[in-house]
């Protein structure tokens, strides 16, 4: 039986490309959203993953979900933290409960993932996490005190859990894509993204397809030496040492 993947946020964007690609590559597929049944509807028709509806910040949600796609598919091996929203705003003006959607969301859900499915990675001595951060969480970004700490947490999170899971055969990475053409980015004003193309020295923004291929390569037995890392894929905007 192949290996199943679970991908948050796995129905749109980025997470679209990389079930897609993970099914390309044999696996089972379990790709979670939040709302968007057209999408995931779609997702399903295209790529043959099986879709499930969960909210990534809800603790309970997330149990949930990993007992239905484990009674469906099987036992998880393969769990990609990539489910993420922005609220942007200067500090200054930042409503409260932009603070608190965005780091439940995008950092919260790592724990609540995390948690529904290590034990059993421990278990079976075969795991891999993928954790979907930004280059904003590497570098910050104006109007995103929000977000860049939640991406900068779950690097933190990575290399702690990557130091506890290591003997037990389960890997934890993270990957911090640059500015990648998905409707996250589509909701910015052009004049915006005009400046951050001029910053980028491949002088364009990324594909979905290539943060889904760094996953693929994650996810594979030729990666089992590689934990804890920080995997930086922008097109050179932003080179961490
Ligand atoms: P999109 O907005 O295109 O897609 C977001 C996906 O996350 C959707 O499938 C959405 O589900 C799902 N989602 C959102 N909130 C929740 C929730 N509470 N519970 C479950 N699923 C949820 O995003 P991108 O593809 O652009 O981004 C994917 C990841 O990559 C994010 O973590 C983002 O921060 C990160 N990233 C993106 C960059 C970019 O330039 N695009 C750059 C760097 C990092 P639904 O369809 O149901 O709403």
């Amino acid at each position: 039986m192949s290996k199943v993947a679970v991908v948050t946020g796995g129905t749109r964007g980025i997470g679209f490309a990389i079930t897609k690609a993970l099914v390309a590559e044999g696996y089972q597929v379990a790709a979670l959203y939040h709302g968007n049944e057209e999408a995931a509807q779609k997702c399903a028709a295209e790529t043959g993953a099986k879709v499930f509806k969960a909210d990534v910040a809800d603790f309970a949600a997330c149990q949930a979900a990993v007992t239905a796609i484990e009674s469906v598919l099987g036992p998880v091996s393969i769990l990609v933290n990539n489910a993420g929203i922005t609220k942007d705003g200067m500090l200054h003006k930042m409503p409260e409960d932009s603070w608190h959607a965005v780091i439940e969301t995008n950092l919260t859900s790592c724990f609540n993932m995390c948690r529904a499915v290590i034990a059993g990675m421990r278990e079976r001595q075969f795991g891999r996490i993928i954790n979907i951060s930004s280059i904003n969480g590497q570098k910050g970004q104006l109007g995103q005190c929000n977000y860049s700490a939640a991406k900068a947490g779950m690097l933190g999170f990575t290399r702690a859990l990557a130091q506890e899971s290591a003997a037990k055969g389960v890997t934890v990475n993270a990957i911090c894509p640059g500015y990648i053409a998905t409707e996250m980015t589509a909701a910015m004003p052009q004049e915006v993204l005009d400046s951050i193309i001029r910053q980028i020295p491949a002088a364009r923004m990324g594909k979905p397809e290539e943060i889904a291929d760094m996953v693929v390569f994650l996810a594979s037995d030729r990666a089992s030496f590689i934990t804890g890392a920080t995997m930086t894929v922008n097109g050179g905007q932003y080179i961490a040492a």
